[in-house]
């Protein structure tokens, strides 16, 4: 009895040491995500998933804590990739997929893709569509059984029959069946609701629209708007009942007006912004979620012969190369930038190429770097947790060699990553 007395002291007491146990870290630059300004020698505390104190030069840990040692680094905020498909990666014969792969096929590439992304510097993601399997790569990654960014999840996307989220395009007429709201394709303002408390049901974080054409499905149209003023408000108003924000995906202008006036929170791609539609999201608050990374990979691969659908290759070839420009353009005219890929278009874990698409552009390498880190997490409605480093939020960080303000390139090959406390990389 004694002896076991003694095991369950010697037990509690062990736990509570780990509670007690402060990791240290010596960061040789910092960029905090709030100041523009890089600090140098600075000590981030982190007890559990928490950062509870931020001490100038470097502190020394107690006997019962840890030291990493990031003295020759610069250390960030985890970085936050707001446009990516964690369920799929660009491949020549994603077509046919659709009919060989399971859910569970779906589900297990999901894990290396999400373990690719994470150890690229980026702690958390918003997944903007797929089969609704990346729901359950959301729960397993919370639950520690997989390894991942922390991930918001707009499920299945939302479409109108034909659109670029119908999941039947291209298919034999007997195929294509008739999906609906539960299938993410609304006609209508009632589809409209149903289509989003379905995917409330169904544990989205957020809402995803189609609200063009696409390049990538096998449709004709690229750019027109595929949504009437009237859904789009059911589809907004609805979202905001259960406290989701909402995406557009869009290329032509007309159809981001349109997302823009009903309200919106991010406009996904924008290759063809008007002056107008700029304006008009400065005015409203939108944020503008670039994506130039895809643009740049679908138009090279478009010229390689058989990659893409026949219907796909002419709208990447015209689409592809226009992001970058229409990036520059609206962020010299005051369009708020928040940062996002389109990963999955191109293989996951170049996500960081971004960066230097979007600093080649005109872009400040502190405002790409906050575009990715605190105005991603505002985006999220998250940034009380996520975003920047300070006391009280969230130990997500990452390290890099050198200091990105100097060479952006450096956070292509970020050499420390911490989520929650944990370092993972
Ligand atoms: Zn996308």
């Amino acid at each position: 009895m004694r002896s076991l007395l003694v095991i369950v002291f010697f037990v509690v007491g062990l736990q509570a040491d780990i509670f007690a146990q402060k990791t240290f870290i010596h960061c040789g630059n910092l960029i905090d995500g709030k100041n523009t300004e890089v600090q140098v020698q600075v000590t981030l505390i982190v007890e559990g998933n928490k950062i509870v104190a931020i001490e100038k030069g470097f502190s020394k840990p107690g006997k019962a804590d840890k030291l990493i040692d990031l003295s020759k680094k610069t250390v960030l905020p985890g970085l936050i990739d707001l446009h990516v498909h964690l369920e799929s990666e660009t491949n020549k014969d994603a077509l046919l997929q659709r009919f060989t792969m399971s859910d569970a096929d779906i589900a297990l590439k999901s894990t290396v893709y999400a373990k690719r992304t994470i150890m690229a510097g980026f702690t958390t993601v918003r997944d903007l569509g797929g089969s609704g399997v990346n729901i359950a790569l959301r729960n397993a990654i919370n639950q520690n059984l997989v390894v991942g960014p922390r991930v918001l999840t707009a499920g299945k996307s939302i479409a109108t029959t034909g659109g670029h989220a119908d999941p039947t395009n291209g298919y034999r007429r007997e195929s294509m069946g008739d999906p609906g709201p539960k299938e993410g394709v609304i006609n209508g303002p009632d589809d409209a609701r149903k289509a989003v408390r379905q995917r409330y049901k169904d544990g989205a974080d957020l809402i995803k629209i189609t609200a063009t054409g696409g390049v990538l499905s096998i449709a004709k149209d690229g750019s027109g708007p595929q949504f009437t003023d009237e859904e789009l408000a059911a589809i907004i108003e609805t979202a905001k009942d259960y406290g989701m924000h909402t995406a557009a995906h869009a290329h032509g202008a007309e159809g981001m007006k349109r997302a823009v006036l009903a309200g919106i929170t991010t406009i996904e791609h924008g290759t063809k912004m008007s002056d107008e539609v700029m304006d008009l999201m400065v005015q409203k608050g939108t944020y503008y979620v670039p994506t130039i990374s895809a643009g740049k990979f679908v138009a090279a691969k478009a010229k390689e012969p058989g990659y893409y659908h026949p219907l796909v290759v002419p709208k990447a070839l015209e689409i592809g190369p226009q992001i970058q420009a229409t990036f520059a353009k609206a962020y010299k005219r005051g369009v708020k930038i928040a940062f996002g890929t389109d990963a999955g278009v191109f293989p996951h874990g170049e996500n960081a190429k971004e960066f230097g698409y979007m600093v080649e552009a005109g872009m400040s390498p502190m405002d790409a770097i906050q575009s990715a880190t605190i105005v991603a997490a505002k985006v999220l409605q998250i940034d009380d947790k996520i975003g920047t480093l300070e006391v009280g939020k969230l130990a997500d960080l990452i390290a890099t060699e050198e200091n990105p303000i100097n060479n952006i390139k450096t956070l292509e090959a970020v050499m420390f990553v911490m989520k929650d406390g944990a370092v993972i990389k």
